[in-house]
């Protein structure tokens, strides 16, 4: 038996993070589904292969082996991506790839696998909702667009990449479009998800918060 935390919410709501210190502090293995998407928009980038390209898409899928380490690692056939998944080219191709039927279909199976007889905080879109619907605790994190834009240029600053405020939160509100509008499983707050806004709390907030939440639904 596994106890599972899903953990939902849109881009740069701070879920990566959070879900990160939430599992080394309670000793859950943490997944990040995102990256699993990242894997197969890496993928196709190089195979070549464009968005319209359905069969070759499910050759891909076919093949597709995706590694997470304890440690953080992220492995696609056998490689190491774990920065390589972070970078503009896949950033533009990963939402429109989620969209696709047998993305999602693979994706779901791989990450139930990997979830498989653990215990785990597992963060994405559509954890709580499709994922895993009986997860024990679920949880929707959010934060306004604007303040998840101030947040995203930041960590862009540390990383030596420009980019202006306004590019940022025009990009973040066309994710947040796409991701809550596609027909299968789009970003929503499970009916049973605890809410949670970080709009006006700092990491180490959110993560007290978090924890409390997991203490008191388990208890
Ligand atoms: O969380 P991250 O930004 O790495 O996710 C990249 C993209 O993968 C998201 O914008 C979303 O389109 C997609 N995704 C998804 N379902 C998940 C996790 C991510 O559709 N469970």
């Amino acid at each position: 038996m596994s106890f599972i935390v899903a953990i939902d919410g849109p881009a740069g709501a701070g879920k990566g993070t959070i879900t990160k210190l939430v599992g080394e502090r309670l000793g859950l293995v943490n997944i990040d589904t995102g990256a699993t998407f990242r894997c197969v928009a890496l993928n196709m980038i190089q195979e070549n292969i464009k968005i319209e390209e359905e069969k070759k898409i499910q050759e891909v899928l076919d093949k597709i082996h995706i590694k997470m380490e304890p440690n953080g690692k992220i492995f696609l056939n056998e490689k190491e991506v774990t920065k390589r998944i972070r970078e503009n080219d896949v950033n533009d191709l990963v939402s429109p790839v989620s969209t696709l039927p047998i993305v999602r279909n693979k994706l779901l199976e791989i990450q139930r696998k990997i979830a498989e007889g653990k215990n785990v905080i597992m963060e994405g879109r559509d954890i709580g909702t499709v994922v895993f619907p009986n997860a024990d605790v679920k949880i929707y994190l959010d934060a306004t667009a604007e303040e998840r834009a101030r947040r995203r240029v930041l960590q862009n600053q540390e990383k030596g990449i420009e980019a202006s405020y306004e590019e940022v939160l025009e990009k973040i509100k066309e994710r947040d479009k796409r991701d809550s509008t596609r027909e299968i499983a789009p970003l929503k707050k499970a009916e049973d998800a605890i809410y949670v806004d970080s709009t006006n709390l700092n990491i180490d907030q959110v993560v007290e918060e978090v924890i409390n939440i997991i203490k008191d639904v388990s208890k």
